[in-house]
């Protein structure tokens, strides 16, 4: 039950529901009228998902700076959602805002590059180790890019994943492990008629030996995975499994794809630059441009190499990769001044510190409330996971996830003035997070915590 595996009473959980809804809806006339006023928005919102949060009506947001967000109706918080992960380094940060408005008056949209091209090839290569990049619009082109590129040089067709991932809206990588152990289409993803498993394979993270069957008849391209799970609550790569993965995808001549789209958080060079990781591919997004529309994606020397013999090889008309806006003087210049100036060693000093602070002010909390959940962290990433032990693969993380308690505690937290991300409980600590802001969120978790237990 419910009580058992969450430690609530599903009557604790509807009581602090309809405490905390009274409340947002009592407090914010403006917020319920823009509701009423967006009629011409699909279900009243600009994209379909922003419906499915805690709240009874979309928050709209008046204003977003540094780690602090201002409603319609003038109410505060402090943001440690951070447009899950689009604003990590704080929202609009002064050298991106200056950057954009300065290229805004020298061209947004050329289809060529601009000076800060060659800057920006540079300073990738610099921080990531890779030495060949290209720019995408969203984390999830540059996947499909990279999965792409990974089909065309090893004339391979399939792809595999781990169970639980997300990539973005990938098509390919919508399969999953359902309840009964098969391999099938995601539930959820709508208008798919192809049986996606066609050509993808699923196994658990952290299960190298069914990697390497998964491996065996070398017909998998390439291998897709965030170096620490962050989209199943929080699982952490198990010692020895990356360095077996790396191994395993290389005998098979199978490409690894690392991405880091949200593990950025763990430091200037991603997850990989802080463990020595060796991925062919590399995509990270969201926050690389400070929340300018930008992700990047590089490749090794070795794969850059195939990639121009595929391209020379191949017949004229359209590669199936890149969209009119990419590599725009736009992003170039949003992703320079983010590099150069916001993603410093110092930022994530301060971003890891507050993490920490955050992860056990979290941790106590809940063990005073004998509460079987725990928190786990990856940099400025912190995850409330409610399952007592840490979870090993997407099978677990499902097990771990109780969507009305989730949302009830979303709410509650977000009248007492603290935003953390909607669908599984991330936190994440920016350069312009305090640690006020932090106390602030470890206190409001505190006092709901109570409300669910006493
Ligand atoms: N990769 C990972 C690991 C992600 O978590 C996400 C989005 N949550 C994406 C890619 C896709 O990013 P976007 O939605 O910006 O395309």
């Amino acid at each position: 039950s419910l009580a058992e595996r969450s430690g609530v009473s599903p009557a604790r959980v509807a009581a602090l529901r309809s405490e905390a809804e009274a409340l947002y809806l009592g407090t914010r006339p403006k917020t319920r009228a823009a509701a009423g006023a967006a009629a011409h928005l699909f279900q009243g919102v600009p994209m379909h998902w922003m419906v499915d949060w805690s709240t009874p009506v979309p928050l709209v947001v008046a204003e977003a700076t540094g780690a602090r967000l201002t409603d319609v109706d003038g109410h505060g918080y402090d943001d440690f959602c951070l447009g899950d992960t689009a604003a990590l380094f704080g929202h609009g940060p002064p050298p991106v805002a200056e950057a954009v408005s300065r290229q805004a008056r020298r061209g947004l949209a050329t289809m060529l590059p601009s000076p800060d091209a060659a800057a920006v090839g540079e300073l990738l290569s610099a921080r990531f180790g890779l030495p060949s990049w290209q720019v995408a619009t969203t984390a999830s082109d540059a996947n499909r890019f990279a999965l792409r590129v990974a089909r065309a040089v090893t004339g391979r067709p399939r792809i595999l994943v781990f169970d639980g991932a997300y990539h973005g809206a990938v098509d390919e990588t919508f399969v999953g492990i359902s309840a009964n152990g098969r391999v099938t289409n995601r539930p959820g993803l709508l208008g798919e008629p192809r049986d996606l498993t066609l050509l993808a394979r699923v196994v658990p993270f952290n299960d190298l030996d069914a990697l390497e069957t998964a491996l065996a008849d070398n017909t998998v391209a390439c291998v897709i995975t965030e170096p620490v799970m962050t989209n199943c609550a929080m699982v952490l790569p198990q010692p020895g499994f990356h360095e077996g993965l790396r191994e395993i995808t290389r005998r098979h001549g199978t490409l690894l794809l690392i991405d880091e789209t949200h593990t950025l958080s763990t430091g200037p060079g991603g997850y990989t630059g802080a463990h020595g990781l060796a991925p062919d591919l590399f995509v990270v997004g969201k926050a690389i441009a400070g929340g300018i529309p930008a992700a990047v994606w590089g490749m090794s020397a070795e794969l850059a190499g195939r990639l121009e013999s595929a391209r020379a090889g191949a017949p004229s008309g359209h590669s199936g990769m890149g969209t009119t806006l990419s590599g725009s003087p736009l992003q170039l210049a949003a992703l320079r001044a983010t590099l150069e100036h916001v993603a410093t060693d110092e930022a994530y000093a301060h971003m890891d510190a507050l993490a920490t602070r955050l992860e056990a002010g979290l941790a106590a909390a809940i063990a005073q409330a004998r509460l079987p959940w725990h928190v786990v962290r990856c940099g400025a990433r912190v995850e409330v996971v409610r399952a007592p032990a840490p979870l090993i693969n997407g099978g677990e993380a499902h097990g771990a996830h109780f969507a009305a308690l989730e949302a009830a505690i979303h709410l509650a937290l977000l009248v007492r003035g603290v935003l953390i991300s909607p669908f599984h409980d991330m936190m994440l600590a920016s350069p312009a997070t305090t640690q006020a802001q932090v106390d602030n969120l470890i206190a409001a978790t505190g006092d709901v915590i109570r409300r669910l237990v006493d």
